[in-house]
């Protein structure tokens, strides 16, 4: 495992944690958009909870026997559970697990932690199979729920973790960040943009040249106004495009199509007033106009709902294909003249 990094913007957080580091809570969940590096704060906080000798700021020493399994993944009283496969579900056998995980003495260290990331992966199964660990702590033990949708985790695994919030950081925070990094990315505060202000998230797009992706998504979705392709041959680019980016990248420009349009609706009543608007794509707004005014609002808002949907479909059994295809075949509907 790569050593957790860290970063200007959780500096208040981190502050805040091991100020508490003898009191803290035994379940925590990390929460906030997604590209804040919520896990990587996790995987910072575990390192020095089990460090021998922490230093007096709360940083693990990076020296010690504890730092040095954990630098190299193998550190017997930590466990990190993740998807088999990427956008998976974690099943109810892998939190059946962390019972035994915590059942056992700990090793090297004073305790054992665990981190379920993204949390809200676990299937209700498995949720249901965390709460038993949730109310019955075993002593010593640590665990930290990682999560950029926590609305879609049961209440009552919700209730029973002490939350820490992460907020988007200053945008100028995060340009002198990008600035200092030896890899700057070009067009950051486009990216940061895209990125809804997420400074992992905008690197992550910046390195996936995801402006050039972008454009292709839009042409795709041209083509299928004008009946020039066909939604499953869309579907089957788009799924090697990577999905869950394509779904996200489709929701920004559903809402930004959606605002477009009730603003151009707001000038006819009143007749004037621009008014700023913030836009996921404001690179693209003479484009988006065009499309706000020959599209319906009301189906707009129910392919906003589908959207939404199929992207909270896509960490479920349900193949991506047919999600994609099943969103793209409802555009080419409501979008043909
Ligand atoms: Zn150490």
């Amino acid at each position: 495992m790569p050593l957790p990094i860290e970063y200007p913007w959780h500096d208040a957080l981190w502050r805040g944690l091991t100020a508490r580091r003898e009191r803290l809570p035994h379940a925590l969940l990390l929460q906030g958009p997604r590209g804040l590096g919520k896990a990587a704060l996790a995987a910072r906080l575990a390192r020095a909870l089990l460090c021998l000798q922490p230093a007096a700021d709360g940083e693990a020493c990076g020296a010690c026997k504890s730092c040095r399994l954990f630098a190299s993944g193998t550190h017997p009283d930590f466990v990190k559970l993740l998807p088999a496969e990427e956008g998976k579900a974690i099943l109810v056998d892998q939190i059946r697990a962390l019972g035994g995980f915590f059942y056992l003495r700990p090793h090297t260290a004073a305790r054992k932690i665990a981190m379920i990331t993204p949390a809200e992966a676990m299937n209700l199964n498995a949720a249901n199979s965390l709460l038993k660990v949730l109310e019955e702590p075993p002593l010593g033990s640590v665990l930290l729920l990682v999560s950029s949708q926590p609305a879609s985790l049961p209440v009552t695994v919700r209730s029973r973790c002490s939350r820490l919030d992460f907020a988007v950081p200053p945008r100028e925070l995060t340009l002198r960040w990008f600035a200092g990094l030896a890899d700057k990315p070009a067009q950051a505060e486009l990216y940061l943009e895209l990125a809804g202000g997420a400074p992992l998230l905008a690197l992550a797009l910046a390195e996936a040249g995801f402006l050039e992706q972008r454009e292709r998504l839009l042409e795709d979705l041209d083509k299928l106004s004008t009946g020039a392709d066909t939604p499953l041959a869309c579907a089957a680019r788009w799924k090697q495009w990577e999905a869950e980016r394509c779904l996200s990248w489709l929701l920004g420009f559903a809402a930004d199509v959606i605002k477009l349009a009730m603003l151009a609706a707001a000038h006819r009543k009143s007749g004037g007033g621009a008014g700023g608007l913030s836009l996921a794509n404001p690179d693209a707004r003479d484009r988006l106009q065009a499309m706000a005014e020959r599209l319906n609002l009301s189906q707009m808002f129910g392919f906003f709902d589908i959207v939404s949907q199929a992207r909270k479909l896509l960490s479920g059994p349900l193949d991506e294909l047919l999600l994609l295809e099943d969103v793209l075949i409802r555009w080419s509907r409501l979008s043909r003249p």
